[in-house]
């Protein structure tokens, strides 16, 4: 199987879907949270219970997510984000399922309401009692030069990254959102996941028992691998350059 093989897939259907993971990021210099070198081999994760229950928590969590520790964000779209916004552009992509916290596919210019995110988003804050959204902008200042651990400026309730952490439930609304593109796209194209997370990890057989086709891209060998259509194991930048026209 051959790049050509997956342009003409993708030039063939009608109602594709885009999923993303951190492969396709650490072409943007993002490491994979999970990986040897990631940000869970130097640090460890701050449990969702652990935050709302402690102040000091919530200090450390704030404290990594001003000095950037964690680089969860910061980088800039590669070729990889511009084909798939492209993608979505020409109306070839109907939605971009990703498990990234990075902003990446948004700022590349794919419509927000196009990008379904399974794990959130660290690029501003949310609170967990109205779910008001809060720039990291207007909260860092106080944060670093008073030492004021946010609070929501309309309920008073506590403020944290928009990203999904451990011990947090899974949110309803976009796994309900990527089961139903999953449902009805006719291409499901994995880019840079390993496919190992679950119930994430589900969607592409979601796809595929519907009969859609399953394709990917991914540096390594995947779990689904032996179910995919077609499997490339290449950079995603040079694949989707190449088979997506700019
Ligand atoms: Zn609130």
């Amino acid at each position: 199987m051959s790049r050509s093989d997956l342009a003409r897939m993708i030039d063939e259907a009608r109602r594709m879907v885009v999923f993303t993971g951190a492969g396709i990021s650490t072409e943007s210099g993002i490491p994979d949270f999970r990986s040897p070198g990631g940000v869970w081999s130097k640090m460890k994760p701050i449990y969702f219970q652990e935050f709302v229950g402690d102040a000091a928590k919530r200090r450390e969590a704030w404290t990594r997510t001003f000095s950037g520790t964690a680089r969860w964000t910061g980088a800039a779209p590669n070729a990889g984000h511009h084909a798939v916004a492209r993608l979505v552009a020409a109306g070839k992509a109907r939605a971009v399922i990703t498990q990234n916290v990075d902003n990446l596919h948004q700022d590349s210019g794919v419509p927000a309401d196009k990008v379904i995110e399974l794990h959130g988003n660290a690029s501003y804050a949310m609170c967990l009692e109205c779910e008001e959204r809060h720039e990291l902008a207007e909260l860092k200042d106080s944060f670093l030069k008073a030492g004021e651990i946010p609070y929501c400026r309309r309920c008073g309730g506590l403020v944290k990254t928009a990203v999904i952490s451990f011990g947090q439930s899974m949110p309803q609304e976009p796994m309900a959102r990527a089961q139903q593109a999953s449902l009805s796209c006719d291409l499901f194209l994995v880019l840079g996941s390993s496919l190992a997370v679950h119930p994430a990890a589900g969607f592409p057989l979601i796809a595929k028992r519907n009969g859609a086709l399953l394709a990917i891209v991914n540096r390594e060998p995947t779990e689904l691998d032996p179910y995919a259509d077609l499997v490339l194991h290449e950079e995603i930048g040079a694949v989707m350059t190449e088979v997506v026209a700019a």
